[in-house]
């Protein structure tokens, strides 16, 4: 299996640290708000890089953190008059609800900042030890990157570029403030503090991740994704404080994925494009529809968003799910094991070929159309593929089709066999009619509900 590494920019064979197991860690959600569809987009990825792991029949152990205290949270928490939980509390549920929403399998652990405020305290002091930080004159704890000479490494940032001894204390910043970062924040004015030997303050937001990670996956482990606009500073940030406080590696594969654009423009509330599972929803559409569409798109491809491609992609699901449908209809019956083993080989060069997702559904289409395969062949391709496209093709019922429609078709069927075509092609208008779409097969006609 090939995937593209961002450290180093290149696409290499994945090889696991402990022979059969991928530890994997994900970004998590900063709990203030609705995940909006680009952050989606990055969770659904995360999902098909697991299954794809998983189709290679590696155990996977997926953490994914939930970010319940930083910045954008607190700043919510003092206009709002709430505590931190109060504001975490109903996005954590929100978020949880998406997930299943969109099929996405569970993490094995989901540890929240809050709870491993010892965790992260640890390791500043360790790397306070190292020599690696140092406390300011605001009494908050930074990271000195010029400490660490390897810093930039996986932004690709130009050591120029670096401002030694300028120092950000916000959570978020660009490529062009690559300065001392902030591990432990002194407490301000009404917001919440934790005790610790550097005074009462709280962690930046890059400490909590390097603390989770290596608390659950050991100090190096084989892959961390997130979105590309994670890779400056908040994983480099990561890398430091991690590699510096353990001295050993942290990561061996980092995998981005790109940006979602909705009409072709960046996602921003000013455009007022800024689209939740909420408004996939109240537009009449699945949110299996939405995970559909993003399959379309190579992860490392800007994703373009319309709702006249969420439509497509809604029909394409139907036609899918009636395919699955009909063919749960036809008896069993062999077929060439050669046609199929041609179809999941190329399924897997796909899928393995540094997630070429949008081939497999490329492949997965053929087989479909292909009469070379058996119904009962064709089923089982699709049921495998959907392990990885998780569109719960699983779930697709063999059709139940009432008494009255079966005899309008035993009927039409005598009539087609008198020649007595005009008066069955009424019959079949009148199927169609009601709701239900009839195909002429050479095991026989089928019927089947049409998808909504
Ligand atoms: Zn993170």
């Amino acid at each position: 299996m090939k995937i593209f590494n961002t450290l180093g920019r290149r696409l290499e064979e994945f090889k696991p640290i402990k022979k059969g197991f991928v530890g994997l860690y994900t970004c998590g959600p900063t709990v203030y708000n609705f995940s909006h569809i680009g952050n989606l987009r990055t969770y659904i990825f995360e999902d098909v890089l697991r299954r794809v792991l998983e189709w290679n029949g590696f155990k996977v152990k997926q953490v994914m953190n939930i970010t319940d205290v930083e910045d954008k949270i607190i700043k919510k928490a003092i206009e709002e008059s709430k505590t931190i939980s109060e504001i975490t509390t109903p996005y954590t549920r929100i978020f949880f609800s998406d997930l299943e929403d969109l099929n996405i399998k569970k993490a094995a652990v989901y540890p929240r900042a809050t709870r491993h405020i010892k965790d992260m305290l640890r390791m500043v002091k360790t790397l306070a030890q190292k020599g690696f930080a140092y406390r300011a004159k605001d009494d908050s704890v930074y990271f000195e990157i010029d400490k660490f000479p390897e810093y930039g490494k996986l932004a690709g940032l130009d050591k120029v570029a670096l401002q030694s001894g300028a120092r950000v204390e916000s959570d978020e910043y660009d490529k062009e403030e690559a300065r001392d970062f902030v591990l432990w924040k002194a407490q301000k004015p009404k917001e919440p503090s934790w005790p610790s030997e550097f005074g009462p303050g709280r962690p930046g937001w890059h400490i909590e991740c390097s603390a989770m990670s290596t608390r659950y996956l050991g100090p190096t482990f084989d892959i961390h994704t997130g979105g590309v606009d994670n890779i400056f500073p908040h994983h480099e940030n990561e890398i430091a404080q991690s590699e510096a406080a353990t001295g050993k590696p942290f990561v061996n594969y980092w995998v981005h994925s790109e940006h979602l654009m909705v009409d072709g423009q960046k996602m921003s509330k000013s455009f007022n494009n800024f689209y939740t599972l909420r408004d996939v929803k109240e537009r009449g559409f699945e949110p299996l529809a939405f995970r559909y569409a993003t399959l379309m798109s190579h992860y490392r491809s800007k994703m373009n968003f319309t709702w006249e491609a969420l439509e497509a992609s809604q029909n394409a699901l139907n036609n899918l799910r009636f395919e699955i449908a009909k063919l749960k209809m036809f008896a069993d019956k062999s077929g060439s094991p050669d046609a199929e083993n041609k179809f999941r080989f190329a399924f897997s060069e796909a899928v393995n070929n540094d997630l070429n997702v949008p081939e497999a559904l490329g492949v997965a289409w053929q087989a479909v159309k292909d009469d070379s395969l058996s119904p009962k062949q064709k089923l089982r391709l699709l049921l495998d593929f959907d392990k990885i496209f998780g569109l719960g093709l699983e779930n697709v019922k063999k059709p139940v089709i009432p008494r009255k429609i079966k005899a309008v078709v035993k009927e039409r069927e005598l009539l087609r066999a008198n020649k007595q075509f005009i008066q069955s092609d009424a019959l079949r208008n009148k199927i169609e009619a009601l709701g239900y779409k009839l195909e002429d097969t050479e095991n026989g006609p089928i019927v089947i509900k049409k998808p909504k």
